[in-house]
């Protein structure tokens, strides 16, 4: 769709001469953009304020040498990243991803969506992002910890618990957390809320590992019964990924009543008619960090199949995309619709190509978008920051309860968004919008120069 409203065609024209070749990057920005045409058209003052071409030029984008020496003595060099996108509402917040194909656009891409996720979770955090093309797999633990250690000597300059907190992501799990953290103390000779997905033995939130999982399950529930009578009772779920999204979404989405027959990781995915037996891929992916194929040889009349986008060809009422960006495109929208698919709620980031949302916004099926739908995380990462800075840890029912009521609010805040601005029930306007007003209104309280 090329834009209506001229100002956002000139701001988009512009991004697109600044980032050249950041498709990611890009593809988010424009799909953001779309959503605020009512927004511009109806309140001049977004445009003489400047906020659109502000909001989409990061405060700051920070790119350093990580290098480390590995377990033969070699020397290795990554290369690091971290995008201060926006503090208008509170310090930068987002993860740290870890993975090869960690580069400028994708980065730029993450810490741009989670401006809005961030303002959407009601509470008082900022947009940014991180990571590094370094690869986790395979490597030793003693790799993994230099590597985590040379990253965070560069990585505290920029950080701070007042400033920008970081946190997991893909390929940042505990571990990396943990030694991460203990660099950042070690230099700074700090104990502070400097990172979230901390142990909990020293500083972080019971319910944060099972939070983005679980959030996606409540604002899927709520977004069910309130637009169509549904729920995940008797429903058959197929989620991709098996990492720690797709994992506790699981457990969650059972918990509910559904029964999930599917998950996958970058080399195929496994179906099991009789429901996935999550004691069994927990065992593989938590404790051993194996491949889901493993899950075949464990239960019996599970299918293994090569590939992940074959997932999408199983017959199912719910899909939850929990692995990575454009993992869901056209092609397997078309099939999902053709297969009878009443709702899909996107667990990782922009796992969902445009042109499939689009089949999908067009078939009337009820999708949830990322930023609202996987806020969960981060919601839960901003309840550990006030724990911290309380120095006091609540219990899981109470973070989960919060979190619960959270997305629940999410839901509403988009559903309602969308509806006062002429689209009912088109949830990626409506999270797009409500998630925008608030940095908005804030950025133009806080004048133009930082
Ligand atoms: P993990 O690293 O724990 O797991 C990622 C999973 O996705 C792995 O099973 C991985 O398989 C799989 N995967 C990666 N690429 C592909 C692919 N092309 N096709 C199929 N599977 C693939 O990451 P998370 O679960 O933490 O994150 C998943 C997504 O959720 C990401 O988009 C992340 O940004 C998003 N997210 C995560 C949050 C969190 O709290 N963790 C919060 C909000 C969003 P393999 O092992 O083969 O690589």
């Amino acid at each position: 769709m090329a834009f209506k409203n001229e100002y956002l065609a000139k701001v988009y024209e512009k991004v697109c001469a600044r980032n050249p070749g950041e498709s990611e990057f890009l593809q988010a920005v424009k799909e953001v953009l779309e959503s605020f045409e009512p927004v511009v058209e109806k309140d001049k003052s977004y445009e003489t304020n400047g906020i659109i071409d502000r909001i989409v030029e990061p405060e700051r984008f920070i790119q350093f040498r990580v290098s480390w020496v590995d377990d033969n003595g070699n020397v290795q060099v990554n290369r690091g990243f971290r995008c201060q996108f926006n503090s208008a509402i509170g310090p930068y917040k987002g993860g740290l991803r870890l993975h090869p194909s960690v580069c400028a656009s994708v980065i730029k891409f993450l810490g741009f969506e989670q401006i809005f996720k961030n303002s959407l979770t009601g509470l008082p955090m900022g947009g940014g992002k991180g990571g590094s093309d370094f690869d986790p797999k395979g490597k030793s633990d003693g790799e993994v910890m230099r590597f985590c250690q040379s990253f965070m000597t560069e990585l505290s300059k920029h950080i701070g618990a007042d400033t920008d907190v970081p946190a997991g992501d893909i390929g940042t799990g505990a571990r990396e957390i943990g030694y991460m953290f203990g660099q950042y103390k070690r230099l700074r000779n700090e104990f502070t809320g400097v990172l979230t997905g901390k142990g909990l033995s020293y500083g972080g939130s019971l319910a944060r590992t099972e939070a983005t999982g679980y959030g996606l399950c409540y604002f899927t529930d709520e977004m069910m019964k309130c637009m169509k009578n549904e729920s995940f009772n008797g429903k058959t779920v197929v989620i991709s990924g098996s990492g720690n999204v797709a994992i506790y979404a699981t457990q969650k989405a059972t918990q509910l009543g559904g029964k999930v027959v599917a998950l996958s990781d970058s080399n195929g995915y496994v179906y099991d008619k009789n429901g996935i037996n999550l004691d069994v891929v927990k065992q593989i992916k938590e404790v051993e960090r194996g491949r889901i194929k493993e899950y075949c040889d464990r239960v019996e009349g599970a299918e293994y199949h090569e590939g992940c986008k074959g997932i999408w060809t199983i017959p199912c009422d719910i899909a939850l995309p929990c692995a990575t960006q454009n993992e869901l495109d056209g092609e397997a929208a078309d099939t999902l619709i053709k297969n009878g698919v009443i709702a899909v709620a996107e667990g990782a980031n922009m796992p969902s190509t445009p042109e499939a949302v689009e089949k999908f916004l067009d078939a009337g099926v009820m999708f949830g978008p990322a930023k609202a739908a996987n806020a969960g995380g981060v919601a839960t990462s901003g309840l550990e920051m006030s724990q911290n800075s309380e120095r006091l840890s609540w219990t899981f029912e109470e973070v989960d309860a919060k979190l619960k009521n959270i997305m629940v609010n999410i839901f509403h805040n988009s559903y309602n968004a969308s509806k006062e601005y002429g689209n009912e029930g088109n949830l990626v306007m409506g999270a797009n919008i409500a998630g925008f007003l608030k940095v908005a209104d804030a950025m133009k309280w806080q004048g133009v120069a930082y």
